[in-house]
């Protein structure tokens, strides 16, 4: 992995030129293109910007960011680059804009090398269900990488840039994040703007980063984060609040009956998290996180409504690529340029938003949501940060869940509750399993509290 923070010492006291890692990113994602991280590569243009860079480097204007490569997921425009969303559908569409969280990286001097394949429309924990081919896990290429944001966290993993985008509808972000062994950070809701992010569900969906290290994360994440006009759900950069020590500090853990479900190794570094934390003199609490039964089935139909909803305009009329038929464009068009799994949402979404079943599930789910938000609020009146797995497993088999939807979806355990209630929450990686595999932990606080999620995360 390339770390940004130290390049830029060597860009600026000329050891290494951006134009030199820019071309070692290009030679690596063409000696590594069975892993399929990328689905559109601008070397022209990632050439250009990086020399652009260099010159900035030897007059002395190098901005905060100044030659960061960075690879973008492919649900967020980038002016000039085609988006895919991985899915048949935008075959061939070319955003209008750039998305305001990769504008104001850019605008601090990130030159962006690509976009990165992914799980159609975000939809999967696999990054199989891309319509442009698997994403292999560069610790095991028989491995999925997670998903969905599989090609951001294998771009980084694999050294092909420093630094990524990914969005997290219900842990798109820090999965594949812990599969691949890299820092993965979903900020509080709101926190980075959506704008130029193709919507899944609007209320879950996050912009954040993946990175070799905490110090790169955040540097990615403080030039993102803030109040966009054409988002009006974003909100402002939260104030820096001092961080308090980590002696003294009130970590809450799970019980044990939360993690039995989790591999040994996984169960064995949560233990030995805990431990050091407790050495560092952090106070560790116990904490219960009720409702878990409802967490993933809440995600899951409350994220299927919004998508059924989002995705309408994909009709081949208004947007996407049309398939000719001379009965029915908008049937035709749907089915044969949505994917199975994209197509299995939008089924379940518009059934519990259907009027004889709006009660029964879509109301319901809302009110679960608040139940899980409430049951947030009162644990951090007990502690400062919670620290739990990110997954139950490490990187599993490609093909091992295809068949099975459900355990695919129980998959997303341990993130989706951070989605629902909007907190910030970042996977970390802690090491890796007897297999070899990378295991990573998650560290979630409360809303606002995004620089100190970052910093206990770094602690362990
Ligand atoms: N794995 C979850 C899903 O399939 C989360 C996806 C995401 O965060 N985009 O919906």
């Amino acid at each position: 992995m390339i770390s940004f923070t130290e390049d830029r010492q060597r860009f600026l006291d000329g050891s290494l030129s951006v134009s030199q890692r820019v071309e070692q990113c290009l030679a690596a994602i063409a000696n590594q293109a069975q892993l399929n991280a990328f689905l559109h590569v601008d070397a022209d243009g990632v050439r250009a910007a990086a020399a652009a860079s260099d010159e900035r480097y030897r007059a002395g204007l190098a901005r905060p960011l100044e030659g960061c490569i960075l690879a973008v997921k492919d649900n967020m425009s980038v002016k000039g680059m085609p988006m895919t969303c991985a899915s048949r559908i935008l075959e061939g569409f070319m955003p209008l804009y750039t998305a305001t969280a990769v504008e104001r990286l850019i605008d601090a001097g990130a030159v962006v090398i690509g976009k990165t394949n992914m799980d159609e429309f975000a939809m999967g924990s696999s990054n199989e269900t891309s319509a442009y081919g698997v994403v292999r896990n560069p610790h095991d290429p028989s491995r999925v990488p997670g998903g969905s944001s599989g090609g951001s966290a294998v771009a980084v993993a694999a050294g092909l840039c420093h630094a990524s985008l990914g969005s997290d509808t219900g842990g798109s972000i820090r999965q594949p994040a812990a599969f691949c062994g890299v820092v993965g950070f979903k900020p509080t809701y709101g926190v980075v703007s959506r704008y130029g992010l193709t919507a899944f569900a609007s209320s879950l969906d996050h912009v954040g980063p993946f990175a070799p290290t905490m110090a790169d994360a955040q540097a990615v994440f403080d030039v993102m984060a803030g109040a966009d006009a054409m988002d009006s759900t974003s909100v402002p950069t939260p104030e820096a609040q001092p961080m308090p020590p980590i002696d003294g500090l009130k970590v809450g853990v799970l019980e044990e009956s939360y993690i039995t479900g989790c591999d040994q190794d996984i169960q064995d570094a949560y233990a030995a998290a805990i431990e050091k934390l407790r050495q560092m003199g952090a106070t560790i609490v116990p904490v219960q996180l009720q409702h878990e039964q409802a967490w993933v089935p809440t995600y899951f139909i409350l994220a299927t409504a919004e998508a059924s909803s989002n995705l309408a305009r994909f009709d081949g009329v208004r947007y996407g690529k049309r398939f000719e038929s001379d009965v029915d464009i908008v049937t035709e068009t749907r089915s044969r340029g949505f994917g199975t799994e994209v197509q299995r949402r939008i089924m379940l979404g518009t059934y519990v938003l259907s009027s004889g079943y709006h009660d029964a599930y879509y109301t319901r789910a809302q009110k679960a949501r608040r139940l899980i938000a409430d049951m947030y609020n009162n644990v951090f009146t007990q502690v400062d940060v919670i620290l739990l797995p990110t997954t139950p497993t490490s990187a599993f088999e490609i093909g091992a869940k295809q068949s099975d939807p459900v355990a695919m979806w129980l998959s997303d355990y341990y993130t989706v509750s951070a989605n629902i209630a909007g907190i910030p929450a970042v996977s970390v990686p802690v090491g890796t399993d007897t297999a070899g595999l990378p295991i990573g932990l998650q560290v979630q606080g409360p809303v606002f509290a995004d620089a100190m999620v970052l910093a206990v995360a770094a602690q362990v």
